[in-house]
């Protein structure tokens, strides 16, 4: 039977319209979730949207419209853009105000309250609505969030309930040395890259302090009401972190197939998201009596020139649609892929964009494509069936969620062909006495051999280029348009 493997992106809030850095998240884990797939694993791969809290509450206000109405709008706007990223169109899509959702994480709020992790307490803090974190007075610049300074903070004053992160640093600390599972004769890290797995142990090493879990509902009305208070809604961990195990069926037993005997759980988010997901999760996860994640793989942000932020003030976002709309799919998942940082910060501008489309698509890969189909075809030359070996470093590079890597190899790949064509200059040696034809032949059906190897190792980074090509490989023809037009 073929092993399972659970992967999920972080769930967008739904307060902002879906912008790159969601595109680039779906788009890798779903890469993964295509490449697990052609290994044989039985794939769950989840992605949704967050839907409770103030922010939503507030929004929906602004805008004179119901909560319900509000989030049903937003949620469909995310759904929509996953076909248009080139997303399997089997990835479960949940949402925090399904009803089966909403039943897992009072379930959930239940069983750790039973195991005595939580409690009330009088409370009063600053809270920035931005970050939906507490701040303490170290983590404010002039008395304002540092990455929020046009919002007011929130004054919370009232009695709340609390979970006792304080009574995880030791087992945190235990599940970041015992790492991620085995790869080869080397072991990944738990959090991925290590530098972030590092960064997240010096956070835990410092203490750890008991955080809010609820709201009193008078104050905020749009949320998960608290199991046996009335008068209180879960906040925001209780609530949309429990996604990753309701997704897959929790607290029904079907949920044990993905999460107990698993052939991999691997959660995807931004590095805004390196706390709430390696430490606070873990913590809840233990707590209840669930098993760890497997692993936490880290994107950086995408930025505009000079890592400068993007924001809306500043004018320099970049709608992943307009660039789906302009240059296709399969390029947009290119860029993401391959011309970001897999793990750290990287610019996107459409200047860019449009410059490694130009270079790496249409002359690149397309341009070579062309090329050896119209040797191919001309001179009736097909390709040898054989055994496709991909190269190490692709293999390496998806088993180690560096996609860029593994993009890398495949480009690499598409150099050599081009170089081999350039000093072999196999269309001169067909026309040439009968010893130069059959090198020029050879030589050709090495190109092929490469073009065909390159269709299959795009399968799970760009499924219709993939197909695209080894369809001219089949049936020993040239595209019938170029695979990328020059922009
Ligand atoms: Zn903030």
């Amino acid at each position: 039977m073929s092993k399972p493997f659970y992967i999920t992106t972080t769930l967008p809030y739904v307060n902002a319209k879906p912008h790159i850095g969601h595109a680039v998240e779906f788009i890798r884990a779903d890469s993964i979730a295509r490449w697990k797939k052609l290994c044989g694993f039985d794939v769950f791969f989840n992605t949704g949207t967050d839907e409770h809290g103030l922010k939503i509450y507030q929004k929906a206000e602004q805008a004179h419209m119901d909560p319900q109405a509000y989030v049903d709008k937003a949620a469909a706007e995310f759904k929509e853009l996953l076909p248009m990223l080139g997303v399997s169109p089997d990835a479960n899509f949940i949402r925090t105000t399904d009803p089966h959702h909403i039943k897992a994480a009072q379930e959930f709020w239940r069983i750790v309250d039973k195991n005595g992790y939580i409690y009330k307490k009088n409370y009063s803090v600053k809270y920035c609505v931005g970050c939906e974190l507490e701040k303490t007075e170290s983590e404010l610049v002039d008395g304002k969030c540092p990455l929020h300074p046009l919002q007011d903070l929130e004054l919370i004053n009232e009695e709340n309930y609390f979970f006792k992160f304080s009574a995880f640093q030791k087992p945190l600390l235990d599940l970041y040395e015992k790492g991620g599972p085995i790869l080869g004769k080397s072991k990944l890290p738990f959090v991925i890259p290590e530098s972030r797995q590092k960064e997240i142990r010096a956070f835990v090493e410092r203490g750890l302090e008991d955080f809010s879990i609820s709201r009193l509902k008078s104050k905020m009305p749009w949320g998960i009401a608290v199991p046996g208070d009335e008068s209180q809604v879960m906040y925001v961990w209780f609530d949309a972190l429990v996604n990753y195990v309701s997704a897959v069926g929790w607290p029904d037993d079907s949920f044990k197939k993905w999460c107990v005997d698993t052939g991999g759980m691997v959660q995807y988010c931004g590095k805004d998201n390196l706390r709430q997901q390696s430490a606070m999760w873990q913590a809840m996860l233990l707590a209840a009596g669930l098993p760890s994640s497997q692993n936490i793989i880290i994107n950086g942000f995408v930025t505009a020139d000079g890592g400068v932020k993007m924001s809306k003030s500043l004018g320099n976002t970049i709608d992943p649609l307009t660039l789906v709309e302009e240059f296709g799919t399969d390029a947009m998942r290119y860029y993401c892929l391959r011309e970001l940082s897999p793990f750290e910060d990287s610019p996107c501008t459409p200047e860019r964009f449009k410059d490694a489309y130009n270079a790496n698509l249409a002359n690149g890969l397309g341009n070579l494509v062309s090329r050896v189909m119209k040797m191919a075809e001309t001179n009736g030359v097909k390709a040898l069936n054989g055994e496709v070996k991909l190269p190490d470093a692709y293999e390496t590079g998806l088993s180690e969620y560096n996609l860029k890597k593994s993009m890398d190899a495949i480009w690499d790949l598409i150099a050599e062909s081009d170089k081999l064509i350039q000093t072999k200059q196999p269309f001169r040696l067909m026309k040439s006495n009968i010893p130069e034809r059959t090198e020029g032949r050879a030589c050709i059906e090495t190109l092929l051999g490469n073009i065909y190897m390159i269709g299959i190792a795009l399968k799970p980074f760009m499924p219709d280029t993939s197909k695209a090509i080894l369809d001219c490989v089949d049936n020993n023809n040239m595209p019938a348009a170029p695979l990328f037009l020059r922009k």
